[in-house]
Formats: structure tokens, C-alpha cells, sequence
């Protein structure tokens, strides 16, 4: 298939970081980068940023997304958020499984599964992070990881929801520490993903899934990242602070 033909989609996890009137004001920045692109382009914001983020990008074509949710409806679990309280305030997308989240709050590849079901039930677009450990790299067991967390979120998910699911390949060693993956082994983990999906569904929505790389990309080494086969896109952390790196990352999906 020609990698044009599946969708590319660049995405900011703000991580914890920016006030509500510091996220009115950046996503004003943001809105113009995603109108003039040829991708799709979302900001994951942190929770209490949302409301302000989506009235600032309204109009343009920023989609805004949240980083967590949790899988029940409602009821007594206190600071939690769930799916139908993101999509009733307008969120489109919902990062799930973020190797913070599975490091500091005991996220497992089985609470990782209910939140992606329960964000489609809600019409939620989730955006699935898989990757490996460094220790695990070293240990030479990255596609038995990757292959295991992708196979355990996607139980229960039918072949029609592939087309709202983004996964994100993103190495943990290469989260926030400077250290990217090579362009080779972005591609190499992306395509284990995508011969995954097509295990599990069928060779067509393997070929029609999108799957970014995330993990210190950046405005220097965007363009060659993103021109690998099985790279459609990127989840962007400290570089999408930035409106000026994060643009030049935009348009390097160009
Ligand atoms: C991330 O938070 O998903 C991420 C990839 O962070 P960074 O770009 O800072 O490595």
C-alpha cells in the first residue's frame, strides 16, 4: 500500500505542563500550524486545560485531546475522569497507555485494554502507546513487548474501530531523554505493530492503520523519522511546547 494513503496524524502530549490561561493562549499559536497542514494535528492537554483549549481551537482544524481516562462510566472512583465526560465537553482524542502513566500510576496492559474499549464505546479516538523498556531492548525482547501490550489493548476491539485507534510506537528509553530511536528501528517496531494487526484483523486494516513513532523527536530529526514506511506520524512531547519546533514537526509530515 502507498504510505499515503493512511492518515498521518501529528500529536503534542503536553504532558503536566501549562495553566488553563496559558493553554487559551498557546493553543491560539497552534491553531494556524494545524490549518496550514497537510496531517492532522491534535494537543493533548492536561485535564483542567480542556474547556479552554477547545474554545481557543474552535474554528480551526486543532483537534484536542486528553491523556488519561478512566474505563467506568461513573460512580465512586474520586479524581477520576471518564470517557462520556471528555466527548460531552468536545474531545476528539485520548492518549492511553502512556509508559508515564504505566511507570508512576500502576497502569497495566490490562487497565490499558479497558480504557481503549471504553474510549470507542464513547467515541473517543484513543491514541495507544506500546514500547519497551531499555533493559528490555538490551535483552532483545522489544517485539515480544510491543506485540504483547498491542495484543492485550486490543481485546475486544472490533476491525470497524481500527480507524479511530492511532498506535504510538514510543521506545521508554527515548521518552524525554534526548535519546531517539533511529529512523530504522522507528520503522523496524512499527511495522512488528503493523504485521500485529494484521494477525489479528486482516492485512488490509493492518495496511490502513496509523502508527506514529514517539520518543524525543524533534524539529532536526522530524523528516527522517517520518519518512519511513510504517511511520504515520509522531506523539510529541517536550518539542510540542514549542509552537515554532512543533510547527517545523508538522511540516515535516508534509
Ligand atoms: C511523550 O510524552 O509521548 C514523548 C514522546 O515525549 P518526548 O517527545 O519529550 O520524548
Amino acid at each position: 500500500m502507498n504510505k499515503n494513503l493512511r492518515k498521518t496524524v501529528i500529536a503534542g502530549n503536553w504532558k503536566m505542563n501549562k495553566t488553563p490561561s496559558e493553554a487559551l493562549e498557546f493553543v491560539k499559536e497552534l491553531a494556524p500550524i494545524a490549518d496550514n497542514a497537510d496531517c492532522d494535528v491534535v494537543a493533548c492537554v492536561p485535564y483542567v486545560c480542556l474547556q479552554n483549549a477547545l474554545a481557543s481551537a474552535a474554528g480551526s482544524k486543532l483537534k484536542i485531546g486528553a491523556q488519561n481516562l478512566h474505563w467506568e462510566a461513573k460512580g465512586a472512583y474520586t479524581g477520576e475522569i471518564s470517557a462520556d465526560m471528555l466527548k460531552d465537553l468536545g474531545v476528539e482524542y485520548v492518549i492511553i497507555g502512556h509508559s508515564e502513566r504505566r511507570q508512576y500510576f500502576a497502569e497495566t496492559d490490562v487497565t490499558v485494554n479497558k480504557k481503549v474499549v471504553s474510549a470507542l464505546a464513547a467515541g473517543l479516538k484513543p491514541i495507544l502507546c506500546v514500547g519497551e523498556l531499555l533493559a528490555e531492548r538490551e535483552q532483545g525482547i522489544t517485539a515480544e513487548i510491543v506485540r504483547m501490550q498491542t495484543k492485550v489493548a486490543l481485546i475486544g476491539v472490533e476491525k470497524e474501530s481500527l480507524k479511530d485507534i492511532i498506535i504510538a510506537y514510543e521506545p521508554v528509553w527515548a521518552i524525554g531523554t534526548g535519546k531517539t530511536a533511529t529512523s530504522d528501528q522507528a520503522d523496524e517496531v512499527c511495522g512488528i505493530i503493523r504485521d500485529v494487526i494484521a494477525e489479528l484483523y486482516d492485512k488490509d486494516a493492518a495496511e490502513g492503520t496509523t502508527i506514529q513513532y514517539g520518543g524525543s523527536m524533534n524539529a532536526g530529526n522530524a523528516k527522517e523519522l517520518l519518512s519511513k514506511y510504517h511511520v504515520d506520524g509522531g506523539l510529541i512531547g517536550g518539542a510540542s511546547l514549542k509552537s515554532a519546533d512543533f510547527g517545523i514537526i508538522v511540516d515535516a509530515a508534509k
